[in-house]
């Protein structure tokens, strides 16, 4: 393991992390992070509709093309560690054996923060699983009986990316990151996503409402930041500080 600072995102799907949090991914890669991505699926059935309106279309084609987009997305944010579980979508595949892979992860990585999807998602089960999931593997990789011997995790924060139909999902964002020095990054990523085309512009007026937001409570009119583009998040733990600001 290396002296860098880590960070763990847990993407249900091959695209959800690109959309959700590449900006927080590419910001804190060029922060000096090593951010590992883990995609527990290739979302090869259920996020992969523009391939399979094409002729002679199989699994394993999609499964493939799925995986270089988001090999081409995370190399576009700077990420040089994504793992891919293939552990099948729509519905994932959440057992025993994808638990303790999860949880090895994570004792691997030793992330500061770890991040996921809402708590809630209707339209989505495999994005709220993976959240419950990834809750679970956290409070496993924190027992000292599991795997005795291993360094034990510490307390990540957990931060919950934003999902789609916001309102829909129960979601509300208490973190608002600047994410323009890294948007470039961030919309060369979601154009590799060439099966979801009709999400690239929808993203882009996320982060330019995130950004407006972002100026909004950072002081408003009064010295609020200058921010073009921002991603939200809702943290599930509470922070500790020595000082309130
Ligand atoms: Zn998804």
């Amino acid at each position: 393991m290396s002296d860098k600072k880590t960070a763990l995102v847990i993407s249900a799907h091959a695209a959800d992390f690109v959309w959700r949090a590449g900006g927080a991914i590419a910001l804190h890669q060029s922060l000096g992070y090593e951010v590992t991505v883990a995609c527990l699926s290739y979302g090869e059935r259920g996020e992969s509709a523009k391939l399979w309106k094409q002729e002679d279309m199989t699994l394993e084609r999609v499964k493939k093309a799925r995986k270089e987009e988001a090999q081409n997305a995370a190399n576009a944010l700077g990420v040089t560690d994504i793992r891919f579980l293939d552990l099948g979508d729509y519905p994932l595949r959440l057992d025993r054996d994808a638990q303790d892979q999860m949880v090895d992860i994570i004792r691997e990585v030793q992330p500061i923060w770890m991040m996921s999807h809402s708590k809630w998602d209707p339209y989505n089960t495999d994005h709220m699983n993976t959240t419950r999931f990834a809750l679970e593997c956290r409070m496993i990789a924190q027992a000292w009986g599991h795997n005795p011997g291993e360094k034990v995790l510490g307390a990540p924060q957990m931060y919950l990316f934003e999902p789609h139909q916001t309102e829909q999902m129960e979601w509300k964002p208490n973190v608002f990151l600047d994410i323009t020095s890294v948007w470039d990054k961030k919309r060369a990523a979601i154009e590799c996503m060439q099966g979801q085309e009709h999400l690239w512009n929808f993203y882009t007026n996320v982060a330019e409402n995130r950004g407006n937001h972002f100026r909004r409570n950072s002081g408003g009119m009064a010295g609020g930041r200058k921010a073009e583009y921002a991603e939200g998040f809702e943290m599930i733990f509470p922070q500790t500080v020595d000082e309130l600001t």
